[in-house]
């Protein structure tokens, strides 16, 4: 008999941080190995943002915060959405937690009861159908496909919904497409829910800030009649290039935010004191480095773009934000090939060509695979070389 819980026989470790620990032993074997298996920003967080916390720690604001987040915080994230989003909310209805991740396992932990089920369009971000599963949910994958730009129609979130439908999850822009949905998308998906009262929406908008070409973002709690069932989880780590100092958070019903500062407080307690003063800065501070980081994301996705749609056998759709692409690779795959399947596709690039990516199957979605183009220029010019040799010689 193992020691390990039923509960946790449910779930799989992540497959992207599988991936990138893959790559890693290989590197420390001596191999050249190219990470674009990585989902977060290349850039440092910058200085003002580090001198908040140094100031934090030299301030003595070490000690136990409450439990959801300093008022300070939750003041520069109340601000943000009305500036931002133009929605207003009381501070008791925000949470802060340890990153995003945090803040989607308390709201599903505080929320879900058994055979509760939650729409998840698919490619999704690795780490949803997980915590449902943890939670006691029942994930129900809805598949979005290539010529629907990955994105969740109207017709099939009707069809999806059930007498159990507790959530439905949106992300946009998405992990791992980088397909973001427009203000009109959303209205249409809206003119659904408006109907089905009892389903609460949840939007993880943590790439907000990482759009190209003018895209206009929108999120679902701006429809004034979805406001009340709806929670919006942001964050800071990829806006602000802070994934290691963990800080994400969520606005919404009272009733969940309270509900999720219970199941806080009975795990971790507070966010890091320190992190929660540089995430006001963050949030307060200056922003123009934004625009100029996106501008620089963008450069990089145009010639990933291009120059895998030059590669025989592969397509790429062209993102709307995110630091994503998400290829197709099925006319590589099957009985012409050695390929067997996405994931084969990937173990066989890592192993021969030295570039590690994700295979599509982990985000749901089988004959695709995910780059992230979150790395300098010179090592997406090596790798999509090697991309292209390996798949000529096929
Ligand atoms: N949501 C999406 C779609 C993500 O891609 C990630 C991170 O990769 C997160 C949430 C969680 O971010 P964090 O926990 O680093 O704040």
């Amino acid at each position: 008999m193992s020691i390990v819980s039923n509960t946790l026989k449910r779930i799989k470790p992540s497959p992207t941080i599988a991936v990138t620990s893959k790559a890693r032993e290989m590197r420390a074997a001596g191999r050249d190995v190219i990470g674009l298996g990585a989902g977060e920003p290349d850039f440092d967080t910058p200085d003002n943002i580090k001198e908040a916390a140094i100031e934090a720690i030299k301030k003595g604001d070490t000690k136990y915060t409450a439990v959801d987040g300093t008022p300070a915080l939750k003041k520069a994230i109340q601000a943000k959405f009305q500036r931002e989003n133009n929605l207003s909310y009381d501070l008791e209805q925000i949470s802060v937690g340890t990153g995003g991740k945090q803040v989607l396992y308390n709201v599903f932990m505080a929320t879900i009861n058994k055979s509760d089920e939650v729409i998840i369009p698919a490619p999704y971000w690795v780490s949803y159908p997980d915590i449902i599963l943890l939670a006691g949910g029942k994930p129900k994958i809805i598949k979005c496909e290539e010529n629907e730009n990955f994105k969740l129609t109207p017709k099939k979130l009707e069809k999806a919904i059930s007498k159990k439908t507790k959530w439905i999850i949106l992300n946009s822009p998405s992990n791992p497409t980088g397909s973001a949905y427009t203000k009109k998308e959303i209205e249409d998906l809206a003119e659904v829910l408006k109907k089905y009262k009892k389903v609460y929406i949840l939007s993880d908008d943590i790439y907000e800030h990482i759009t190209y070409d003018n895209f206009k973002f929108f999120t679902i709690a701006q429809i004034p009649y979805l406001k009340d069932r709806t929670l919006t989880m942001n964050g800071v780590s990829k806006s602000y290039s802070m994934t290691g100092w963990r800080i994400g958070y969520a606005a919404g019903p009272k009733e969940i935010i309270k509900a999720m500062a219970k199941i806080q407080s009975q795990s971790t307690s507070n966010p890091t004191s320190i992190s929660q003063a540089a995430a006001v800065e963050a949030l307060n501070g200056a922003q123009g480095f934004i625009k100029e980081r996106a501008d620089s994301f963008k450069q990089r996705r145009n010639f990933v773009v291009e120059s895998l749609n030059s590669i025989k056998g592969i397509n790429c759709l062209k993102p709307e934000g995110a630091f994503y692409v998400f290829p197709n690779c099925k006319k590589l795959i099957g009985k012409k090939t050695i390929i067997k399947d996405d994931t084969n596709f990937a173990e066989k690039l890592l192993e021969k060509s030295e570039v590690a990516v994700v295979p599509g199957s982990a985000f749901g979605l089988q004959g695709h695979f995910r780059i992230s183009y979150a790395t300098s220029m010179e090592n997406l010019e090596k790798a999509i070389s090697r991309i292209k040799k390996f798949c000529e010689s096929l």
